[in-house]
């Protein structure tokens, strides 16, 4: 953390990290490089699906090496504060006409899969010439359905975890790793 204290040290709320930033830089890179040799000559739309993904989303967008286009949609599911009902919906609509459009979509992290399922139905219906999906984390056996996520960027078990964009009631998405969170979860 270039030598700085790290200010969530003492937080009895947080536990292991389970992706450590130098790791994390590394992944994100890879990947950059993947989307770049894959759409090279057409350049996609990059949606984020706020506000869990915004931080990977800017660091994405900049290792890949296109012209890129940016939009954002948020999504809210009913549910609890830790488990998803399956029934979503759009709270901040995308400003682009998806029509004809190399779409990619970018998430934070997949864990029943349903948000990103009922997503991926709604943006399809708009007919983008191709639609996938790049998920920075991906909960190992959490998905009911078989879901096709063409990129990934790490596995992971099925702790509920905080930091590089994700929160819990707003707090820990500046957290520069992704951590388990061990703590009481508030709904915010
Ligand atoms: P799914 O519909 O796949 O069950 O849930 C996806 C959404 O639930 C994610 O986009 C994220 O907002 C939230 N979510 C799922 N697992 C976690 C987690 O471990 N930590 C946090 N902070 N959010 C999560």
């Amino acid at each position: 953390m270039s030598g700085a204290v790290d200010p969530w040290h003492d937080d009895p709320h947080l536990g292991e990290i389970v992706v450590a930033e130098d790791v994390l830089d590394k992944r994100v890179a890879e990947l950059g490089d993947e989307l770049t040799a894959d759409y090279e000559g057409r350049p996609p739309l990059l949606v984020g699906v706020l506000k869990g993904a915004f931080v990977f989303m800017s660091d994405l967008a900049r290792a890949i090496k296109l012209p890129v286009e940016i939009d954002v949609m948020a999504v809210a599911s009913y549910g609890s504060a830790t488990t998803t009902s399956g029934v979503v919906r759009i709270v901040k609509d995308l400003d682009s006409d998806l029509t004809g459009r190399h779409v990619l979509v970018v998430e934070d992290i997949v864990d029943s899969g349903l948000t990103l399922s009922y997503l991926r139905r709604s943006l399809l219906a708009r007919e983008p010439a191709s639609l996938e999906v790049c998920a920075l984390l991906v909960k190992e056996g959490q998905q009911p359905v078989k879901l096709d996520l063409r990129y990934v960027g790490f596995h992971v078990p099925p702790d509920f975890v905080v930091g590089y964009g994700l929160d819990v009631a707003e707090r820990y998405r500046n957290l520069p790793d992704v951590r388990v969170y061990k703590g009481p979860v508030t709904v915010g």
